[in-house]
């Protein structure tokens, strides 16, 4: 059964959201501030953390810096407004995904279960290389001319996905739904963001590309560099 540990302060959001996880066959277990609940979210090891960036001893985010210090497990943040900024810093400081308050418990369930689905890791699946980029799904290591690339977990799932289309042509639209898993609209600048750190951590930039190409108003292209014909 998967455990879902909710850092919550409000104590009626808060019972209520282990109440409607739990009729909806999932195991919840709360924590009504932000240190409790990362001492939970470390000897409890739940499956999935929801965490409310709003609290009241330690505000969430730098609950997901410290818990990402010593834990991978997915976080699913709580914002209070629609904050871009707020977003984007947690989706930096390793948040899986957000929910912005108020949200269905329809919605919730949707995105833990996506997240879920998205950490769970596919046995089996062969690795590949592109050029001199070498991804291991297995393992979720990503290497360039052998040298071990530290990718967060969406930075390695997008690459990974970019890497099986390959010379194609991906819309954001496209890597929201099938890498974000996500179902609703809109984010597509978060994946901006994550195509930046990625193209970073591949030692190049938006002018001077190597293996992300953006295509304008379209998506984005991962091509083998090492092999002409793909070469634009
Ligand atoms: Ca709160």
């Amino acid at each position: 059964m998967t455990h879902v540990l909710v850092i919550e302060d409000d104590p009626s959001i808060r019972s209520l959201l282990v109440r409607s996880l739990s009729d909806r066959g999932l195991a919840a277990s709360s924590a009504p501030n932000g240190l409790d609940g990362l001492r939970q979210a470390v000897d409890d090891a739940p499956d999935i953390v929801l965490l409310d960036l709003g609290l009241p001893d330690l505000d969430g985010q730098s609950i997901l810096t410290m818990l990402r210090a010593v834990s991978e497990v997915p976080v699913i943040v709580v914002t209070a407004q629609d904050d871009d900024r707020q977003v984007v810093r947690a989706l930096e400081s390793g948040a899986d995904d957000y929910v912005v308050k108020p949200f269905t418990v329809e919605q919730l369930v949707a995105r833990i279960r996506a997240v879920l689905r998205r950490a769970a890791t596919p046995l089996g699946d062969p690795g590949l290389t592109v050029g001199e980029l070498a991804i291991d799904p297995a393992a979720r290591t990503v290497t360039l001319r052998g040298e071990p690339l530290e990718l967060a977990r969406l930075e390695f799932d997008l690459l990974h996905y970019l890497a099986r289309r390959v010379g194609e042509v991906v819309s954001k639209k496209e890597i929201l739904s099938e890498v974000w898993k996500q179902i609703y609209g809109g984010g597509e600048h978060t994946v901006d963001v994550h195509i930046s750190w990625l193209r970073r951590k591949l030692g190049e930039t938006a002018s001077a590309p190597v293996y992300l190409h953006s295509v304008r108003h379209v998506g984005v292209r991962l091509v083998d560099p090492t092999s002409a014909r793909t070469g634009d």
